[in-house]
């Protein structure tokens, strides 16, 4: 066995290699030639009746053959799979040459947007955000709230009531953050609390199981309503980008004495529009001056401190300020309704 036959044998081999259209074929190749028997075997086998000088280049010569005819194997294996899968691309109908899908671009909830808007406009004038568990005790809720068991006030609010014993609940406002504050935070003080509310209400265009609001609250020394007033009047003046005139009508609620309902102009008319259903007035929250008792479940001394509060519609201003006409929609999680928001 000559240099120049193993050259040429491992020439034949590669070729045979490289023209075999299955794997199965290159397995067949593979036994002729490095099997029992096959072509390197039979190379090894010669060597004991050669000159012992030629030996070793023999041995060493179809040791390389061997190594190149496994390579070339590896090679056309490799491109066997490449075509196999190209060819079911294909079938699906992938085509490498297309230019890549449009990348989707994700945007903030329009909740998020507003509520973003009010915590600036609120934390320029001073005050903290603060949160609240929306799994909330009946104390918290109704009780410190100046709305003991008993009190017909209650009926306002139609309350998910969680497990046994009726003490849990989903909080129906965000107003028991109002005690958790004064609980915690030392007067003066100015809070605001954006959050999730729930109530078991039949839903429609504008009513919602679960719902936002904006609690407010700020308690120091001599604040009066007029404070209450000058903070809407700002308030609204950042959030529409112009003067908007307001008025308070008498409200009841437990928690606060005096009570309000705070109107405000409508920011949309001159003469009156849907939004404002042709009245020129929008109603904007339920306000007030921190009752007394309240002031007392939250460990502070109502005969040296007075506050006021409010509860914003968080989810009434998302519809106004981007002319929502159902509330079902705010949180429906329909992306076609959301997109319109990127
Ligand atoms: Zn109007």
């Amino acid at each position: 066995m000559k240099a120049e036959d193993l050259d040429r044998l491992q020439a034949e081999a590669c070729d045979a290699v490289r023209a075999g259209a299955t794997k199965d074929e290159l397995r067949r190749i593979e036994r002729e030639h490095l099997g029992k028997g096959g072509v390197v075997a039979d190379i090894l086998a010669s060597i004991p009746s050669l000159e012992p000088a030629e030996r070793r280049a023999v041995g060493q010569g179809a040791n390389r053959l061997k190594q190149a005819i496994l390579a070339a194997i590896e090679a056309r294996e490799n491109e066997l799979d490449a075509e196999a899968l190209a060819a079911e691309r294909k079938a699906e109908g992938f085509d490498a040459s297309l230019p890549p899908p449009a990348l989707e671009r994700g945007a903030l909830h329009p909740v998020t947007r507003v509520t973003r808007e009010l915590e600036d406009i609120f934390t320029s004038m001073g005050y903290r955000v603060l949160d609240g568990p929306e799994v909330e005790l009946d104390y918290y809720n109704f009780e410190a709230l100046n709305i003991p068991k008993d009190h017909p006030a209650r009926e306002m609010y139609d309350t998910f009531w969680c497990g046994e014993g009726e003490n849990l609940l989903l909080r129906t406002h965000t107003s028991p953050v109002q005690i958790r504050a004064l609980q915690k935070l030392e007067p003066p003080f100015r809070a605001i609390v954006p959050g999730r509310c729930f109530r078991n209400e039949t839903v429609d265009a504008s009513h919602e199981h679960t719902f936002h609001q904006m609690e407010g609250l700020v308690v120091g020394e001599d604040i009066t309503v007029g404070h209450l007033i000058g903070t809407m009047k700002t308030f609204l003046r950042e959030l529409f980008q112009r003067d908007l005139e307001v008025r308070l009508r008498p409200g009841y609620f437990p928690f606060v004495e005096p009570g309000f309902e705070l109107d405000a102009r409508c920011p949309f008319c001159e003469q009156g529009c849907s939004v404002c259903k042709r009245t020129t007035w929008i109603e904007l929250c339920p306000c007030g001056m921190v009752h007394p008792a309240v002031l007392r479940h939250g460990g502070v001394d109502p005969e040296r401190y007075t506050g006021f509060a409010f509860g914003l519609g968080l989810s009434r201003l998302v519809m106004l300020r981007y002319r929502i006409d159902d509330i079902r929609q705010i949180m429906a999680g329909d992306v076609r309704f959301l997109e319109q928001f990127a």
